[in-house]
């Protein structure tokens, strides 16, 4: 038996706070697994949230399944066994139901290796009564699941907390009643509002390659999947149930300060599927920090807008009042302060991470920034002053629109910045690291930017030599730069539609070889990477129902083309894109 896996996951165990162990006695039984180590895994707090929902039910365990690293999955290697869970040392196929968490489409071939390891069949029609169900949640199926239909039973579209809980009760019903798997499936599909069975579907294709038409298989088989919202009332702010010494948030209580960010930023996919905005009255907001403060000292703040937070001071400062200290992703240039900064400092944040993403003001404008040069230089002073900061500033390459001239905007805005922090350090005798991070434009589903294409490799590889050089001579500047030939699997895998899943299977069963998987497919991974798509295009992803208007996309897109800004969400007051009712409150 495989002794020293278990032994491994026990002592795991046996390290964290807040792990669930129940047991399976008359319960549903649910592996709920993430498709990247453990590490990264228990530091994405949604993938913990969905195991405090499914354990927090007296029917339910859920127990947790990761991608193995080198060590573990020498291990399971001379054991000779399938992958096991953390929790009770299971095998996959002994579970009801396998539930993936996706947020990030290049794990997407670790979820093959993870049923692979499991024994169940990969592709979803040849599985058979007695395999557990395999479903997915999670950002990028609500993104677009096509990539991944079949590979998936089914899907559950939107937030967690919003379908859940109806998913679980309709499951258990089914299984009640002694269901077979396409019975389940089809009362799911009907009854559960945010359930997509992919297989349900056919779809036809033009000529040129285009979605010609989609059309539910069966009566009463919704033709639009509603994504699931936060229920209204009172939402829960959501907290880390487990700590582990393992991740890179070490013991830290992970709190989100809110969801969504009412910025409107057009590349941006969290922008527009999380609306309308949430963020907590700082009262709530207080009060949960505190509850956490009275067992942990150590917390995690993480929201897609920090700074502009309701309260946010006053948290920081509640925290370090109370002997805490705390860390925090990245700031909005514009909305950050003196007082905010001086937290940081004392709860001993090393580097701070600002995101100018453009080099030039008319593409801050393109991708509606809301940020002028001004604001990022005042920020970048204010970071110098407290004289103890390394600061990171993140940027992409191949935006929409982009020119050489662009691309030599982030070089001087570098420049003018590194000047600007010298000039304000010098009186504190400190200057601190400057740290780039040049990423590739990826564009993304439910975006203004939906339609563009991703760059051609070798201009982005071209871009980033350039600015390596132009950047080395500088000195005193670290830069990273994603790899190209990743932005485009991701961007296949966030484009594509279901015909890209034979790519997907066939870069698996190579070993990882997508060059290779590209080259051999019958269809044209091209087609979907480097086309820019027509406006009045079916695409693989308008059957799901975010609420947003497509008018309202379109409008947008053209307003970036004229380099035009659009405003904010003033939520309660506005009902522009379809997701607000005027006079509702967030959290409709
Ligand atoms: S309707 Fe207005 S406030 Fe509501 S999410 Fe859309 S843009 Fe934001």
């Amino acid at each position: 038996m495989s002794d020293k896996i278990i032994s491994l996951f026990r002592k795991r165990l046996a390290r964290e706070k807040g792990a669930v162990k129940k047991d399976w006695g008359g319960r549903v039984a649910v592996a709920l697994a993430y498709p990247n180590y453990y590490r990264t895994g228990m530091s994405n707090l949604g993938f913990q949230v969905v195991y405090h929902l499914l354990n927090s039910k007296r029917n339910i365990v859920a127990e947790r399944f990761f991608l193995p690293d080198d060590t573990e999955m020498s291990l399971y290697g001379e054991a000779g066994k399938g992958i096991l869970s953390l929790e009770s040392q299971s095998p996959l196929h002994s579970f009801d139901l396998a539930a993936f968490s996706l947020s990030f489409e290049n794990d997407y071939p670790n979820i093959l290796k993870i049923l692979d390891m499991g024994k169940l069949p990969l592709l979803s029609n040849e599985r058979e009564e007695h395999h557990p169900l395999v479903m997915a949640g999670g950002v990028t199926t609500f993104l677009n699941p096509e990539p991944m239909a079949d590979f998936f039973d089914l899907f559950l579209l939107g937030e967690a907390e919003g379908v859940l809980d109806l998913f679980m009760e309709r499951y258990i019903d089914a299984r009640g009643a002694g269901e077979g798997r396409q019975e389940t499936l089809s009362m799911l599909a009907r009854d559960v509002p945010s359930v997509y069975v992919p297989s349900f579907y056919s779809v036809e294709y033009r000529g040129d390659g285009t979605i010609e038409n989609r059309e539910p298989l069966e009566r009463d088989i919704p033709e639009k999947i509603e994504a699931a919202r936060m229920p209204p009332g009172k939402p829960r702010i959501a907290t880390s149930v487990i700590q582990t010494p393992e991740t890179p948030f070490a013991q830290r209580v992970l709190i989100e300060l809110g969801r969504g960010c009412g910025r409107s930023c057009r590349f941006c996919a969290a922008g527009y599927v999380y609306r309308p905005p949430r963020t907590y009255p700082k009262e709530e907001l207080l009060a949960t920090v505190g509850e956490v403060l009275n067992t942990n000292d150590r917390v995690g703040l993480l929201s897609a807008a920090i700074t502009d937070t309701p309260g946010i001071e006053n948290v920081m400062e509640l925290i370090l009042e109370k002997g805490g200290n705390f860390s925090v992703s990245s700031l909005r240039a514009d909305s950050m302060t003196e007082n905010m900064v001086g937290h940081l400092k004392a709860a001993g944040q090393k580097t701070l991470a600002i995101a100018p993403e453009a080099g030039s003001e008319r593409l801050r404008k393109v991708i509606n920034k809301h940020l002028t040069e001004d604001q990022i230089m005042q920020a970048a002073a204010m970071i110098a002053r407290a004289g103890e900061f390394n600061l990171r500033l993140y940027f992409m390459v191949g935006l929409p629109t982009e020119t050489r001239e662009d691309v030599d905007e982030i070089l001087e805005l570098v420049k003018t910045m590194k000047h600007h922090i010298v000039k304000e350090s010098g009186t504190r005798g400190r200057i601190g690291r400057i740290r780039l991070s040049i990423n590739c434009f990826i564009p993304k589903p439910f975006t203004p930017f939906q339609w563009f294409p991703l760059e051609q490799v070798p201009i982005l590889k071209e871009k980033q030599k350039w600015l390596k050089k132009a950047l080395r001579k500088e000195g005193g500047i670290k830069v990273s730069f994603d790899l190209p030939k990743w932005a485009y699997v991701q961007s296949l895998l966030s484009m594509g539609d279901r015909r890209v899943g034979s790519i997907l299977l066939s870069a698996y069963q190579s070993g990882g070889d997508w060059k290779q998987a590209c080259r051999f497919s019958d269809v044209n991974p091209d087609f979907f990477v480097h086309r820019p798509k027509g406006l009045d295009e079916n695409l693989p992803w308008d059957f799901i129902d975010q609420g947003l208007y497509k008018e309202h996309l379109i409008k947008e897109y053209k307003l970036a083309l004229k380099a035009k800004e659009s405003d904010t969400c003033h939520v309660g007051e506005c009902d522009r894109c379809g997701v607000c009712t005027v006079g509702a409150s967030a959290g409709k």
